[in-house]
């Protein structure tokens, strides 16, 4: 039977098979990072923000924004805390992952205020139509029976006929990698085969930096049906942990850890037959 896969999957499946197989196979448990957690709270902020009426900020919106983005992101953090403190972080440390997701967000938002602006010099809007008019649609579930994959894409922005699906990222490092190219190749695949049209554009905000762009084409599809086709044939009916072979690389371990599967690869470390528990810390961050 076919399973469904997700751009994660798939992505994981190429970085290493084996890997795969214990987190998407025998579903055994990863554990919480920083940037696991940060990257979901700045998601909510965002999403979050977005559910707002405008017309209650039409004059000082500039000011009343970063307000409201600032206190999202409080009120995200603070309901994050239990993962947080799981981490071990150091007081330092947990003041400068806060005060870096708060700067991303403010950097995000000075960018939106420019589109806003824009938007209503050269349409004539006023701030709440402008708003409104660049609200994307967010957290949306795609699902493709045909193609056996789904996956949440984070924004998907109308206007005026064209259409952009756009993912947030807080990677310190703006480029546009062969895994994140695939993930965005996957999500104009499932939203053309839903609406019957293509988006003009996917891309990425990378929230410490700028947004960056790919076109819609016929190779970006291509490259995305040739990789879930791969994936299916490798793993659909495939249950044995010699199926999925090890692929070592620095992502086994570096100089500030190591991949959660590490002991089980050069440790001997016995591979359970049924996947461990899911922690309770575990279970909250994956709502978060
Ligand atoms: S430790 Fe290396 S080889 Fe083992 S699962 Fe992780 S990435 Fe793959």
């Amino acid at each position: 039977m076919k399973r469904v896969q997700s751009p994660s999957s798939i992505n994981t499946f190429l970085q290493c098979p084996r890997k795969y197989y214990y987190q998407y196979h025998l579903k055994m448990p990863t554990s919480p990072s920083i940037h696991l957690i940060r990257g979901s709270v700045a998601h909510l902020v965002l999403e979050h923000l977005f559910t707002l009426k405008p017309s209650g900020i039409a004059a000082t919106y500039k000011h009343d924004l970063q307000i409201i983005v600032l206190e999202l992101l409080k009120n995200y953090w603070n309901k994050a805390l239990p993962q947080l403190e799981s981490l071990g972080l150091t007081p330092q440390e947990f003041n400068y992952y806060f005060v870096e997701t708060q700067q991303m967000l403010l950097n995000w938002l000075k960018q939106f205020i420019n589109r806003i602006e824009q938007l209503m010099q050269t349409a004539g809007l006023s701030f709440s139509e402008a708003f409104t008019a660049l609200r994307p649609i967010t957290e949306i579930e795609y699902t493709s029976s045909t193609h056996g994959v789904h996956g949440f894409i984070d924004a998907i922005e109308e206007y005026q006929g064209t259409v952009r699906l756009m993912d947030y990222k807080t990677s310190s490092r703006p480029h546009i990698t062969d895994a994140y190219r695939l993930q965005l190749a996957i999500y104009a695949l499932l939203y053309e085969e839903k609406h019957g049209k293509r988006p003009q554009h996917v891309g990425i905000y990378f929230l410490k930096d700028t947004e960056q762009l790919l076109p819609v084409n016929d190779d970006l599809l291509l490259h995305a049906k040739v990789k879930i086709e791969e994936i299916h044939a490798a793993t659909d009916g495939a249950n044995r942990i010699e199926d999925y072979p090890m692929k070592p690389s620095p992502l086994c371990k570096w100089s500030g850890g190591q991949c959660d599967f590490y002991d089980y690869c050069f440790n001997n470390k016995p591979v359970p037959k049924h996947p461990p528990a899911k922690s309770s810390t575990q279970e909250t961050l994956e709502s978060v």
